[in-house]
């Protein structure tokens, strides 16, 4: 029998449901279950596709193409959870799929309603995990408890026990514990009142994780427990991380997380799985944590872009830096420059530059001056796919020429369009549903800087655009040096510009950062970073 666990927030929002939902995921893991995730938001949108980076920090892209919450980056970074479209569930989306079947006169006739049409869409939702190998789901609802727009999914976490077994669902609520200067105690009304609005929809905690800023005492965890009631055991504390949030999983081990919840399965239910009696193997986590916290030197990167000052924008390209620096024992410093704002002074003295995706011309002279800096300057440049399309632009405006070359999504009447929309290309007149999106399958030249990171020639990478390298330019752009090192298995679509009078200037159509891990860094990234970290070396030699 499947085992579900739901995971919800109180108190506060952001505190780190995502986090914790993948850390809980990865200890599973290594007790050797085989663990599913999926995260269930309570917004109108049918997904965060549409969705400004600002409201909702990035948008994350599964290899099915599904554009989904930035949680599901963390559930991909610390487990081997397969994702797919059934990972990524909203309100609109399930209000959508009701809908449509009502539509198709499929409810008989029925008045349709909340409850029992959206529940158990709802329910439908968390049962398309379930497959014949996956021992334990995880269902992270979005929002926080008292929202009005999470009660359906509340009110059908709680109704799947009724016909999944209460002993098949396990509920952990995350908390705040928040700690007040002035009477120098941590509070845990909050924790009770929000544990209180849990109970008033029918459904008790087994486990409670605290977010807390200072460590508690005994006399508060009972305190917690009793009023909460729970079994002390149960009730969970969870740091700000200190150095990075690699650590969350074994601070949650080291007070038992996976151990309780084994526990709350199997002992209830009796026949604990062999495996399971054996503590989780983690010595490639610690190996990670003792990267991170010793590292040899540090390199300096600049991350130009729209959004930079805004944390969760490019969070997955913050993520795979890291990996990378934790596989070249460095610690990764990231200056995040607005391109709108910007000033190559503010470049000196850095070791790389990486210019991310993004849309809209808000900052995109910018973007275009950072990368004609780096190239002259010779220092490491990483563009990925708006990044990528702004070096070629560059590279023909500065190096062949082409004055006024541009993409057409900012110049429509530019007379050089380097970029273009990929229809255009392929005499398409239907714009509709444009976006190249997912997993694709791309060859690489063989002797390329970035066949050489990879390893190997044929390599796919997740996609998330509309424009594209404008084929018409390629021979006038490879013959002054701006060489394409990977294409679509047609050879018709540019996937990877490269020059190679330059230490490590490398330009991709795909999104890499959604393919690294800090076990197994992306080998771009890697390659970038370790042109930095030689680049420091050469700079700073005598
Ligand atoms: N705006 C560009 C396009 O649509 C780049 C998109 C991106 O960087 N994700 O092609």
């Amino acid at each position: 029998m499947t085992k579900h666990i739901f995971i919800t927030g109180g108190v506060v929002s952001s505190l780190g449901k995502g986090l914790t939902a993948a850390s809980l995921g990865m200890l599973l893991e290594a007790r050797g279950l085989a663990v599913r995730m999926q995260k269930l938001d309570p917004y109108l949108n049918i997904d965060p596709g549409t969705m400004s980076p600002y409201q909702h920090g990035e948008v994350y892209v599964l290899d099915d193409g599904s554009e989904t919450d930035l949680d599901l980056g963390h559930y991909e970074r610390f487990t081997k959870s397969p994702l797919s479209h059934n990972s990524s569930w909203t309100t609109g989306k399930i209000y959508l799929n009701v809908l449509r079947r009502e539509r198709r006169g499929k409810y008989l006739g029925k008045t349709v309603q909340v409850i029992p049409h959206i529940t158990n869409e709802i329910k439908r939702a968390i049962k398309s995990l379930r497959t014949q190998d996956a021992d334990i789901i995880i269902s992270e609802i979005g929002g926080t408890v008292g929202d009005i727009e999470s009660l359906p999914f509340l009110e059908s976490i709680r109704q799947f026990a009724l016909d999944a077994g209460r002993e098949n669902c396990l509920y952990l609520h995350l908390t705040l514990v928040p700690y007040l200067k002035a009477s120098a105690e941590l509070k845990t009304k909050p924790t009770q009142h929000s544990v209180g609005r849990l109970r008033e929809i029918g459904i008790q905690p087994d486990i409670l994780i605290c977010r807390t800023e200072m460590p508690m005492s005994d006399a508060e965890r009972s305190k917690i427990g009793l009023f909460c009631n729970l079994d002390v055991r149960n009730v969970i504390e969870e740091p700000d991380a200190e150095f990075s949030i690699y650590e969350v999983p074994i601070t949650l081990h080291k007070q038992g997380l996976d151990q309780r919840v084994i526990d709350f399965f199997w002992n209830k239910t009796g026949g604990l799985p062999m495996q399971l009696i054996q503590p989780p193997d983690l010595t490639d986590w610690f190996g990670i944590l003792d990267r991170l916290k010793n590292p040899k030197d540090t390199v300096k990167i600049a991350v130009v872009g729209k959004y930079a000052k805004h944390k969760d924008a490019y969070k997955s390209i913050y993520e795979s830096l890291d990996h990378a620096g934790i596989k070249n024992s460095v610690k990764v410093k990231v200056t995040g420059i607005p391109s709108d704002e910007l000033d190559l002074s503010k470049l000196d003295g850095i070791d790389g530059v990486l210019v991310p995706g993004g849309f809209g011309d808000r900052g995109i002279e910018g973007k275009i001056d950072a990368v004609r800096y780096v190239r002259e300057n010779k220092i490491p440049f990483f563009g990925i796919c708006l990044g990528m399309q702004c070096a070629v632009i560059e590279f023909a405006r500065n190096v062949c020429g082409l004055s006024g070359a541009h993409s057409t999504e900012f110049d429509t009447s530019t007379a050089h369009p380097v970029i273009t929309l990929m229809d255009e290309q392929r005499n398409v007149t239907d714009k509709g549903g444009t976006m190249r999106l997912g997993s694709q399958p791309a060859v690489l030249a063989a002797d390329s800087r970035s066949a050489v990171c990879y390893g190997k020639l044929k390599i796919a990478e997740r996609h998330r655009h509309r424009f594209e390298y404008n084929n018409a330019y390629r021979e006038v752009l490879q013959k002054s040096g701006l060489l394409v090192a990977g294409t679509s298995p047609d050879g018709q679509l540019v996937e990877i510009v490269e020059t190679a009078e330059h230490p490590w200037f490398v330009g991709v159509q795909f999104h890499p950062e959604f393919k690294s891990q800090p076990t197994n860094p992306h080998p771009l990234f890697d390659g970038f970073v370790a042109a930095a970290v030689r680049r420091k070396n050469q700079t700073t030699s005598p």
